[in-house]
């Protein structure tokens, strides 16, 4: 019989389990925010999330729920659960994907390697703690932020004075200024009968913020490294009971430490290289993960694989003609479009190349990505 598989948000993320979704035989239903969404390829009902009749309504008629972001707040989905539907990730891993401070105060309780941080809930505790870490400090919105919103680099507490006043009665999670040499991301599938199954660990680079590039698997990473970072990955997902596609960004430090900077449990975009430089798909072993399906192979395909995000250009700029010019002047570029329309900064697309060499595959991939400037 088809499984159904019911997703909350209408996202690229969501988009992108369609194409494995109708591979495998699995029917994807998705609860968009609006109409003519990224997923609306795919059968879409359109509500709010937050309100637990909508989505239990949608609920009905799927196999298992799952979701394309983290923010279906804690009672809708305890409810879906005592309703007897399955949710995966289910609520108890998600809280550590919706709240910054809880999630430190966990990976604290479980040993994993992070930054120092606190949680602060006045100017002097924040100041205190910039002076104890030499005068720089990372500040961060505990819930909400994304792709580098709410997160700022400040020298002194007063840089931080509008959050106070904003988020009055709320703490603030305060970081040390990792010194890194650059940013990774593991990502793991779980299954909820336990199986896992770790991609390789990859480099991340964002510009403001945002992810902009990703080189699979990470360049010249040490046998060590690679361990270590699947290990942390893999520790962390059975401790939180995450199921489905999982990610952490981790921080590689000068001194070669690993740091955990945050965890996302969905698909991520520091995987989408896997859809065209892995046997897997991050959105396919996504899908047999929350079914609880065995498990496809995670290796890459390819010696390397160089994945570049499109984000929307000028406004005004024809973005479907530079589609077309980069898919003409490169072949060899595997080119995705999210159906969004395409405002300054939002992603609407990526590239991905694989190649003999990094070197090889970044250069068409860069190539491809010109087009977009
Ligand atoms: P978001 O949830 O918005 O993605 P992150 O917590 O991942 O926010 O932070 C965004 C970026 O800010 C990171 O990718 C990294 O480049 C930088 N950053 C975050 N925390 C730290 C830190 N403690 N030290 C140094 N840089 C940081």
């Amino acid at each position: 019989m088809t499984k159904r598989v019911g997703v909350i948000g209408g996202g690229q993320l969501a988009r992108m389990m369609i194409a494995p979704a109708s591979e495998l035989g699995i029917e994807i239903r998705v609860l968009a925010e609006q109409d003519g969404m990224s997923a609306a390829l795919a059968a879409t009902a359109t509500g709010d999330y937050r309100d637990l009749e909508m989505v239990r309504a949608f609920a009905l008629d799927v196999d298992v729920i799952t979701f394309d972001h983290e923010h279906v707040p804690q009672d809708v989905l305890r409810a879906l659960i005592a309703d007897g539907t399955a949710v995966h990730p289910g609520p108890d891993a998600l809280q550590y994907a919706q709240d910054k401070l809880v999630m430190r105060a966990k990976l604290a309780e479980i040993g994993a390697p992070q930054p120092d941080w606190a949680g602060v809930s006045t100017r002097e505790e924040l100041q205190a703690f910039i002076d104890e870490h030499g005068g720089r400090a990372v500040v961060k919105t505990p819930r909400g932020g994304y792709d580098g919103k709410g997160v700022r680099v400040i020298g002194s507490a007063d840089e931080a004075a509008d959050w106070f006043d904003a988020f009055a009665g709320e703490r603030i999670l305060v970081e040390e200024l990792v010194d890194f040499r650059r940013e990774l991301a593991q990502q793991v599938a779980r299954r909820p009968s336990g199986e896992m199954a770790p991609f390789p660990v990859v480099e991340t680079v964002q510009k403001d913020g945002v992810c902009s590039e990703v080189f699979a698997p990470a360049p010249h990473a040490s046998e060590r490294t690679i361990e270590i970072a699947a290990r942390i990955g893999t520790e962390i997902a059975e401790a939180l009971g995450v199921t489905g596609m999982f990610a952490v960004e981790l921080f590689e430090t000068t001194d070669e430490r690993l740091l955990v900077n945050e965890l996302a449990m969905r698909p991520h975009n520091s995987g989408h290289w896997t859809q065209d430089g892995a046997v897997t798909s991050q959105f396919e072993q996504h899908l047999r993960a929350v079914l609880d399906l065995p498990l496809g192979a995670a290796d890459p395909v390819a010696e390397a694989t160089c994945m570049i995000n499109i984000l929307g250009g000028p406004a005004g700029i024809d973005i479907d003609e530079r589609f077309g010019a980069a898919m003409r002047a490169q072949p060899a570029a595997k080119i995705h479009t999210y159906g969004k329309s395409a405002r300054p900064g939002r992603k609407v697309g990526h590239i991905n190349v694989v190649g003999d060499s990094i070197d090889d595959a970044v250069y068409v991939a860069r190539a491809a990505a010109a087009h977009f400037e």
